[in-house]
């Protein structure tokens, strides 16, 4: 009996997980941000207090320690995954962060900004996302405002997959050219932005803006054609650090 429960059990979890890889949730409507705690309990964090997006406002002075980052030329792939444009990164480049290294995997984008600084949105913001050694995640996110074209977006999203594609990169892009020379930031505890929300990330928001140029966020529309931030949310117990 106990082995046929156990038989039972592991056929569901493998034929759900070759059904789909990850439940569909979106942007909008039923399978919206509203909704996404309720879509499957794999989602409950979603409906967790530590979530991101959130208003950065009613800040703490602290003294953070500067943002050491070691990155070098890694990006070798462009991810259409529907939601985003995600950009995939080879192992190497790293940021130091409470005395850990955690490397940098991939970066991506919404559009417009999920952050909001002071109730200010922003018509991009990246997301540079880092594991360390126990997959623990710290997110170095920046904003753009509309301006000068980026050149590293021009190499990114010179050729844009479809949906559900991708694109090898002639030669690695360099995350290099997504920061600000001065890199003062925000620091607050918080989740995944998208789906299954999981909590426990390190946000560091940058203070300073790049720039994006209109036809770079136009090219953008073209690939992801409907708005991908979540709304923001409550800050509930956290301390927002500057
Ligand atoms: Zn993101």
């Amino acid at each position: 009996m106990k082995m046929n429960a156990w038989l039972t059990a592991s056929l569901l979890l493998s034929s759900s997980a070759f059904a789909a890889t990850a439940p569909h949730w979106e942007y909008s409507g039923e399978s919206g941000p509203d909704n996404w705690a309720k879509l499957t309990p794999e989602f409950a964090a979603c409906a967790g207090k530590n979530q991101s997006p959130v208003n950065i406002g009613g800040t703490i002075k602290a003294a953070l320690a500067p943002i050491k980052t070691h990155y070098v030329a890694g990006g070798n792939e462009l991810v259409n995954n529907g939601h985003t444009l995600q950009v995939n990164y080879q192992p190497g480049s790293t940021l130091e962060l409470d005395g850990q290294r955690f490397t940098l995997k991939q970066f991506h984008f919404h559009v417009p900004s999920e952050n909001l600084i002071r109730g200010q949105a922003y018509p991009l913001e990246a997301h540079l996302v880092h594991a360390n050694d126990k997959g623990e995640l710290a997110v170095l996110a920046v904003m753009f405002k509309v301006g000068a074209a980026n050149k590293l977006l021009d190499q990114a999203w010179k050729s844009l997959p479809k949906s559900g594609d991708k694109v090898a990169f002639d030669s690695l892009l360099d995350a290099r050219k997504l920061l600000p020379t001065k890199l003062n930031y925000y620091r607050f505890s918080g989740s995944l932005t998208t789906p299954p929300c999981s909590e426990g990330v390190r946000w560091l928001v940058l203070k300073h803006p790049m720039t994006v140029s209109q036809a770079q966020l136009d090219a953008f529309k073209t690939a992801i054609p409907h708005a991908n931030n979540r709304p923001v949310q409550s800050v509930n117990a956290r301390e927002i650090l500057e």
